[in-house]
């Protein structure tokens, strides 16, 4: 167990949305760099797992910058889809990103599924992987999960990825509507960085 904090970190993502709501989460003194500044691309997420796929992350950017890294993997799975999209959750938006078109995706699947969904509380959630390594070395890996439905349309611009169609349990507002401070203290990566904090 490492007793020294991390003062000096690469975050290993080129998700802006995932770099700016992981930048907010640590403290203020730590020096960051991302890995656009690198300018290095993402590496293959081939594992079955969020968990997998955290650790290709986190070791892949640390061994190419020789910091430590800290990585998230992501998404969001929806129940009566069998928890698609899941660790697919990035690739449903096509080669680039869109996250239009994986939203799009989301609602044609349910409708291929229950043409009466709408009608229904469709259960999801968003997941989050945190790990830290350095090198080829695991330092620590950790889940959170915020649990709600998903809406019967889009709403809301703030955010990132699914955010506009997420409506947390017990609220009204999706993530999209939320203020960025708002959904900050509430979702599934701020659950997975509070397990990880002591090393900051
Ligand atoms: P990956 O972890 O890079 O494979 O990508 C995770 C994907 O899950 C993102 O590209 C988003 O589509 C989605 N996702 C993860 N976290 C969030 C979130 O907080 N809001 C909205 N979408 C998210």
């Amino acid at each position: 167990m490492r007793n020294k904090k991390i003062k000096k970190l690469v975050i290993g993502t080129n998700n802006k949305g995932k770099l700016r709501e992981i930048r907010d989460l640590l403290p203020k003194n730590i020096k960051i760099q991302s890995a656009s500044d690198f300018k290095l691309k993402s590496p293959i997420e081939n594992g079955k797992t969020f968990e997998a796929n955290s650790l290709i992350k986190s070791k892949y950017f640390s061994k190419k910058t020789n910091l430590i890294c800290l990585a998230d993997d992501s998404g969001l799975e929806i129940d009566i889809l069998n928890k698609k999209p899941g660790i697919y959750s990035s690739r449903w938006g096509g080669r680039d990103s869109d996250f239009n078109k994986a939203i799009k995706k989301v609602y044609s699947e349910l409708n291929k599924k229950d043409k009466f969904w709408k009608n229904k509380k469709i259960k999801a959630r968003f997941i989050c992987v945190l790990s830290i390594s350095y090198l080829n070395k695991k330092i620590a890996c950790v889940k959170g999960k915020i649990e709600g439905k998903i809406s019967n349309e889009p709403r809301g611009k703030n955010g990132f990825g699914y955010d506009p169609i997420f409506v947390p349990l017990n609220m009204n507002k999706t993530f999209g509507e939320m203020k960025a401070s708002q959904k900050f203290k509430l979702d599934h990566r701020y659950k997975a960085f509070v397990k990880i904090k002591k090393f900051f």
